[in-house]
């Protein structure tokens, strides 16, 4: 059951949502916990000191706002800081930074019993310079923005992706220490860069806590430079990446065309190869395909491993599939899971949409996962290879649609129905083929391409002057296009 304190949280973050960008939610409020809620003290788990400082400078007001819109003019808010300690472990232990009254002035003020690392001078000023550093802090508390599910466990190994996950595994088991620096994996959509990614910063986290993981796409990257240009901290920028040791950066195909953004990842790729920090990063294409990204980027990635995902096997689709479902905890038939691996066999993604869409089917129409409810739902997720549209076939769909032999429309017959029949057989060819007008007036009554002109603007005029024409054509077309 929902505790009252998540919902009164649930509540400030739709608010808030509302209000600033979809990243600045999912960096600064995605990542906080509530934890209780006390005589109207909501209690609010951060992940650092930094954290904390960043929120009170930036976003005190709208917090406040909607404090008090859920809670009621009593409502206050206090943190509770999850400390990065290395040292010792016993001072993992949150600690609470009591903000009793809301009050900007009050919070720099906290009373709280600082750690050892923080509690020297610098740390007494609590403005906070920019974005990226802590100020008095040491070690940065980076929240590296890791998806738990996709791990290791999670990633069905086969022949499709052994190489890029061996060299994956080894890469977070021992970061920066093996030549796999930087490791490099492409594929096309959906067959796992981004799991495969996560993963090995999950593998990272589990083995050296201590370690600072930072997962960003590369669009990410280009805001946050982007802003930090605005914003004139563009050193602070640099600096906070600087600090990263094991660094994975997603889908770098989308940094082309952008050399500015090249330029700085460049020198941080440098700074970062230089002191033995680990960097992962993935592409739709392997870095000889590369387009928009300077030579001298593309061939730092070459210093290490490039490793491919393909497209796993029948077998591995079936694995991929049934250790989603043991996950979630659902049952589906094999037959079932069959048909999903074989009718869907290029991309993982898609697999695991249809497995989804069946089984909201099945539990909102409350039908038992048959192969047939399956093949249904499969249907709308495989699109059709369009199928060519000649002029011999729209003609003989126009012939049947209005019950006449094929005879008369190639005819030179001036009898009404003929005409229009004939006309629109013209004006579907031009729509739908690639044949030039001489073509097609040729196989429509040997018709110069002057009176095809002429039959598609009739049908256009028609169209918007007699309802009953408008539902013909609206109906052939209909009738064409699912073709
Ligand atoms: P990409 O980044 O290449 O587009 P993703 O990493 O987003 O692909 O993968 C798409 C989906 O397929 C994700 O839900 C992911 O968990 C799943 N997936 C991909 N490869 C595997 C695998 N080997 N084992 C299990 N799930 C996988
Ligand atoms: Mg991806």
């Amino acid at each position: 059951m929902e505790k009252r304190y998540e919902k009164v949280w649930m509540g400030c973050l739709e608010v808030i949502k509302d209000n600033i960008s979809p990243n600045s939610f999912n960096t600064w409020f995605a990542p906080i916990k509530p934890v209780r809620l006390n005589n109207n003290v909501l209690t609010l788990q951060v992940p650092s000191q930094f954290f904390y400082e960043w929120l009170e400078e930036h976003y005190i007001d709208l917090l406040k706002k909607t404090i008090k819109k859920e809670l009621g003019p009593e409502g206050r808010l206090e943190y509770s800081i999850v400390m990065d300690n290395t040292l010792n472990a016993s001072q993992t232990q949150p600690y609470t930074v009591h903000a009793p009254t809301l009050n900007k002035k009050a919070l720099k003020n906290p009373p709280i019993n600082m750690p050892v690392d923080l509690s020297n001078n610098k740390t007494k000023d609590r403005s906070v310079p920019n974005p990226f550093v802590i100020p008095g802090l040491k070690k940065l508390n980076v929240h590296p923005q890791l998806i738990d599910s996709y791990n290791f466990d999670n990633f069905i190994q086969g022949d499709c992706n052994r190489l890029a996950r061996s060299a994956g595994l080894a890469v977070g088991q021992n970061p920066g220490k093996t030549s796999f620096n930087p490791l490099l994996i492409y594929s096309s959509n959906g067959l796992g860069k981004t799991h495969l990614g996560h993963a090995i910063g999950i593998e990272v986290k589990n083995l050296y806590p201590e370690k600072t993981v930072l997962y960003v796409t590369a669009e990410q990257f280009t805001n946050q430079f982007i802003d930090s240009i605005r914003n004139g901290n563009q050193n602070d920028f640099v600096h906070f990446y600087h600090m990263i040791d094991v660094l994975i950066m997603d889908d770098i195909h989308c940094l082309a065309g952008k050399p500015k953004t090249q330029d700085v990842f460049f020198h941080i790729f440098n700074q970062l190869h230089q002191n033995g920090k680990q960097i992962v990063i993935t592409s739709d294409t392997p870095p000889v395909e590369m387009s928009g990204i300077e030579p001298r980027l593309l061939s730092r990635f070459k210093w290490g491993l490039s490793a491919d995902l393909q497209v796993p096997d029948f077998e591995t689709r079936i694995a991929i599939l049934q250790k989603k479902i043991f996950n979630d905890g659902v049952d589906m038939p094999g037959e079932v899971l069959e048909l999903i691996s074989s009718k869907i066999d290029t991309n993982i993604r898609e697999m695991e949409g249809a497995l989804i869409s069946i089984l909201a089917q099945s539990s909102m129409n409350r039908k038992d996962i048959t192969l047939e409810l399956a093949s249904q739902v499969i249907d709308k997720f495989v699109k059709k290879a369009p199928k060519e549209i000649t002029i011999d076939y729209i003609q003989q769909a126009i012939c049947n649609y209005f019950e006449i032999p094929m005879e008369k429309l190639k005819s030179k017959s001036r009898k009404r129905e003929t005409v229009q029949a004939r006309q629109l057989a013209m004006y579907f060819s031009k729509l739908y083929t690639k044949s030039s007008l001489a073509v097609i007036g040729n196989k429509c009554g040997n018709k110069d391409h002057a009176t095809v002109l002429h039959a598609c603007k009739t049908v256009k005029n028609l169209v918007d002057t007699d309802k009953n024409f408008k539902k013909h054509v609206e109906e052939l077309d209909g009738i064409l296009s699912m073709t």
